[in-house]
């Protein structure tokens, strides 16, 4: 493995998201002297917390997968997760409402999975989703440690017998014919493949290796930490500031000073300087190659992924039919990815992701109140509707949700609300996200892996990326890995 070469003992860290914070916590552990710049007055980056009233939202993730990633990190600097968050198992994992009116608890329990699948659609399918079950450990099995958990130095490292058992394992496939070639029922392909959208491409296109994705959601099992997400950051960001690192937030860097092809210190937006022997890099590719005044050399342009839309809604009321998390499936299916993808429309037909945090933190919303977040896919503005056309657009398409949710069972739903906040790519690219979309550079084949921009710099030899633009890519538990690999980099461990 490549690694910084020449001192690396003051390290800085540009943001704390969750990739900064795991970089953070990795580098303290090696005994590196950390200091974590954010520019937001707090931690989290996009797995942040907002106001609403009486009630506190997670503006990001929702759905949290793989917490082992995160105690990794705690546990570096002789901490854990467990003394830090209380974390809920979720069960089921989520509930699928289907269009036809049929619903589906999907249970991270194989024995109680295959139970609901043989009440929802008959024996064969059950047999199919223990096969499927097994499939898709074998999956993640061939490609946690050689792929998705390493530093690539060169795309020959794929050449390694784990990439054979990929490949007879058919991770080269197209997903969604993979996940038919072990369970039939439609609803039920849709239940174990719509995980793809996380990674921006659409399950006729992505690769079946992508079943990852699902397996993480549902046999590794969904969590969801009491306090909310956001309570995830906070503890690292405690963690990390009890092992030594400093921590600036309200502070923004503007610039790198170089010397000799390396980094001598980060300056802030005040003007003070710090210097530093290495950098970890969090913040978004764009922002990342302005800093460092170069841009990469790269055939062709990133693709990013899809956007999405966000109603937040605090509620007088609650819904039995709602689980906390619910995905609420339209008829239409390849239509909605085109529109998301490729044709840059508004769904016609939407699937949505409601969760509902409140089912297991009242203490979000004020007593007697719930607080529900609502996620509607959308295309990002290189192909839909463009930041300035969603400051219109928004009121029709907040409506257009709240009149959707009341049809398929939410009655009075609009009227229910007594708080709420929509945000749309308009607001994502006010934040400086590229094309719209919170959810990075696309996991198409050519941005994956060694393909996706590396987080080394060619040129500048102690600056390390890590985050979503990196590898190994998008997602609570991947941004998690890159940050441990943007520190091993560092640190040679
Ligand atoms: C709405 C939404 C829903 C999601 N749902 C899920 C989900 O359910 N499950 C899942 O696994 N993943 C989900 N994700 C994806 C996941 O949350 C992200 O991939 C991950 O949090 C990104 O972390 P990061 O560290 O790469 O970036 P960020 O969190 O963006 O961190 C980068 C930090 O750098 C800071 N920064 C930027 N520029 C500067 C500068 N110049 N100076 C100082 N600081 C700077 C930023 O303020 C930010 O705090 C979701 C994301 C969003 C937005």
């Amino acid at each position: 493995m490549k690694t910084v070469p020449g001192r690396t003992d003051r390290v800085v860290v540009v943001g704390a998201g969750l990739s900064g914070l795991a970089a953070a916590l990795h580098l303290l552990g090696s005994g590196r002297q950390v200091t974590v710049v954010e520019r937001s007055d707090q931690a989290g980056g996009r797995a942040g917390r907002a106001r609403l009233g009486g009630y506190l939202l997670d503006t990001g993730p929702t759905v949290l997968t793989m917490p082992h990633l995160a105690d990794e990190a705690f546990a570096a600097v002789g901490d854990s997760l467990a003394d830090r968050v209380e974390l809920i198992a979720l069960h089921p994992a989520y509930r699928a409402q289907f269009a036809d009116g049929s619903g589906l608890d999907v249970h991270t329990d194989g024995e109680a999975m295959a139970e609901e699948v043989r009440a929802f659609a008959g024996p064969a399918e059950a047999a199919g989703y223990l096969r499927l079950r097994h499939w898709l450990r074998s999956l993640y099995e061939a490609q946690m440690r050689r792929f998705i958990d390493t530093n690539f130095d060169s795309p020959f490292q794929l050449l390694h017998p784990d990439l054979a058992r990929l490949a007879a394992l058919r991770g080269f496939g197209r997903l969604d014919a993979q996940i038919g070639r072990y369970v039939k029922d439609p609803r039920l392909r849709r239940v174990f493949s719509f995980q793809s959208l996380y990674a921006g491409v659409p399950p006729a296109r992505a690769l079946a290796a992508y079943a990852v994705i699902a397996y993480m959601d549902t046999v590794a099992g969904v969590y969801f930490p009491k306090g909310g997400m956001h309570a995830l950051p906070v503890a690292m960001a405690d963690a990390a500031r009890d092992a030594g690192a400093e921590f600036r937030y309200g502070t923004e860097v503007t610039k790198l000073e170089m010397s000799a092809g390396r980094v001598t210190s980060v300056r802030l937006g005040d003007g003070e300087r710090l210097p530093c022997d290495a950098v970890v890099l969090t913040p978004e590719l764009p922002v990342v190659y302005r800093l460092l005044g170069r841009t990469p050399r790269r055939p062709v342009r990133l693709t990013h992924s899809p956007s999405a839309v966000i109603l937040h809604a605090g509620t007088r009321r609650g819904w039995p039919g709602l689980d906390h998390h619910t995905i609420s499936f339209g008829h239409a299916w390849e239509r909605t990815f085109d529109e998301i993808t490729r044709t840059g429309r508004l769904m016609s037909d939407p699937s949505l992701l409601i969760t509902r945090p409140t089912a297991h933190e009242p203490r979000l919303a004020p007593e007697g109140r719930h607080l529900h977040y609502v996620l509607a896919p959308c295309p990002n503005t290189t192909v839909g509707p463009s930041a300035d056309e969603w400051r219109s657009l928004a009121p029709r398409y907040r409506d257009s949700i709240v009149s959707l949710l009341e049809k398929r069972g939410l009655d009075g739903f609009g009227d229910a609300i007594e708080e709420e906040q929509l945000i749309t790519p308009a607001d994502w690219t006010a934040q400086g996200h590229a094309a719209g979309t919170p959810f990075s550079a696309a996991h198409t084949f050519a941005q994956t892996g060694p393909f996706r921009p590396r987080n080394l710099v060619a040129g500048v030899e102690n600056a390390v990326l890590a985050g979503c633009g990196t590898t190994p890519g998008v997602g609570v538990p991947t941004v998690l890995v890159s940050g441990k690999l943007a520190a091993s980099r560092i640190s040679g461990q």
